[in-house]
Parts: structure tokens; C-alpha cells; sequence
């Protein structure tokens, strides 16, 4: 039985928007069936969509979801791209794709032709989508916008400030990460953000400059917003529990 009482306070109920669910072997039963998290678990080849689409059936609190990340674009777009694909139409949520030229700029062409192609599952058959955008965030919106799609979470969105509106306007939400403890640019972001577009997230089980992300640092990740936006914490974990209802409704998702 999961232990909630290590994340989230009594009747509290707390959304990890992108996790990497399927890297945490014998510790994913922490999570799974978790009554106080919602979580959208993300894959990043054509095994971790497998393993990740287990896990959605097993827990009743996951919601799974599957693509290949543009790090794993260069092996996957020739060998498995459309396993893939067939299992994005079945999927409740496509992730984790999108375009990346900070860290890999050298795929970029590969990447845009792999993220198009999940950007056209997502808009014929209404998936929500998890985007990876770091240094590519501009031109993850137009794509996001070119193709229509309804529903889209740019995660851990450290983008420019001045393109919050658009995401807004859109209808898209970002993924505010743990990092905000140490990372200045997400501060900035939640500042300059409203409310109404932010859910939280953990990446997990990712290591960032010595955090061990992962759903125990959702509660801190709230309170950080909180006192940035200068209103309570109560008030941002009921905000963020409705943007994610939204986005359940919208995808015709029972789960909140
Ligand atoms: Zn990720």
C-alpha cells in the first residue's frame, strides 16, 4: 500500500504532469494507485511505451503516455517510428515528444519530422501532448499551433517570457519543475505566468545539479509558487488540481 502521507498532506491531491514513470523499477508501487497524485507518465522509445502503457492499466491514478523523445530520435525514427505511432493511436496521451536544439541541435531536421508525425496522431485522434522544447520553444508552438492540437503541456517550460501569452491564448499549459528551487529562469517564469496555465511536475527520476526530481517534491514545488505569486498555497493546489481536470475533460479522460 503507498505510503501518501510522504507526499502530500491529508485530502490533498497533487498532479505530476511528466514523469518518466517506467524508469523506477521495483519503486514505482510509491506512485501507482497513490490515491492523493494524478500522473501523466511519459515513454521515450518503443520500450518504455510499452512498459508505461502496463503501468496506465495497472494504476487507476497514471495516465499513459507514449512517443519518442527527441534525445532518442536518431536510433528510434528508423527502427521503430511506426510501432510507435500504432501505439499512439491507442494511447490516452502522446509524450514525451518535441524538438530540443540546446542539447541536440545536430537532429534537429529528424526531430521535426518525428514530432510532425505524432502532431498529426494527436490531431486526428484528440491526444494530448507532452512537449519537450528546450531552446526549440517557438517553434514547438507553431508546430503545436499548425497542426490544431487542443491539448498540449510544454514541460518544464524555461522559454521566453514574452511567449506566455500565445501558450495562454492557445489554450496550452506549462510544466513548472522542482528545479524552481535553484533554477532562476522557471522563477521567472511562474512570476510572469498566470495561474490558469501552470501544473506541476517532476520529471522523474531525473537528476538536476544534484535534485533527485520525482513526485515527493511536488508539495515544495507549490509552496515555491506560491510565495512567488504571493498567494497561498491552498489557493495554487486547488488551481493546478482544476487546470488538470480541464485537460481530463477535454480528452474525455474520468479520472479526477
Ligand atoms: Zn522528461
Amino acid at each position: 500500500m503507498a505510503n501518501s502521507s510522504l507526499i502530500c498532506r491529508e485530502g490533498e491531491i497533487l498532479i505530476d504532469s511528466h514523469i518518466h514513470l517506467h524508469e523506477y523499477g521495483n519503486e514505482v508501487g510509491k506512485y501507482c494507485g497513490n490515491s492523493c497524485l494524478r500522473l501523466i507518465a511519459v515513454s521515450d522509445d518503443l520500450e518504455s511505451s510499452k512498459r508505461t502503457i502496463e503501468l496506465g492499466k495497472k494504476c487507476w491514478n497514471v495516465v499513459s503516455a507514449v512517443g519518442i523523445h527527441p534525445w532518442s530520435v536518431s536510433e528510434g525514427a528508423n527502427k521503430y517510428l511506426n510501432q510507435v505511432l500504432e501505439l499512439a493511436t491507442e494511447a490516452r496521451f502522446i509524450g514525451e515528444v518535441g524538438l530540443d536544439k540546446k542539447f541536440v541541435p545536430q537532429t534537429y531536421e529528424r526531430q521535426l519530422t518525428v514530432f510532425r508525425e505524432f502532431l498529426r496522431i494527436a490531431s486526428e485522434h484528440g491526444k494530448g501532448v507532452s512537449v519537450h522544447a528546450a531552446g526549440a520553444w517557438s517553434d514547438v508552438l507553431r508546430e503545436l499551433e499548425r497542426h490544431d492540437i487542443k491539448v498540449a503541456i510544454i514541460h518544464w517550460y524555461t522559454g521566453p517570457t514574452d511567449l506566455l501569452s500565445s501558450i495562454r491564448s492557445l489554450g496550452y499549459y506549462i510544466g513548472v519543475n522542482p528545479a524552481i528551487k535553484i533554477q532562476r529562469k522557471m522563477r521567472e517564469v511562474v512570476k510572469a505566468a498566470p495561474l490558469e496555465t501552470l501544473l506541476t511536475e517532476s520529471d522523474g527520476p531525473y537528476n538536476y545539479r544534484g535534485m533527485n526530481l520525482g513526485p515527493e517534491l511536488i508539495s515544495e514545488t507549490i509552496r515555491i509558487i506560491a510565495e512567488l505569486k504571493g498567494v497561498s498555497e491552498a489557493d495554487v493546489t486547488e488551481a493546478i488540481k482544476q487546470n488538470f481536470k480541464s485537460i481530463m475533460k477535454e480528452l474525455g479522460i474520468n479520472l479526477i
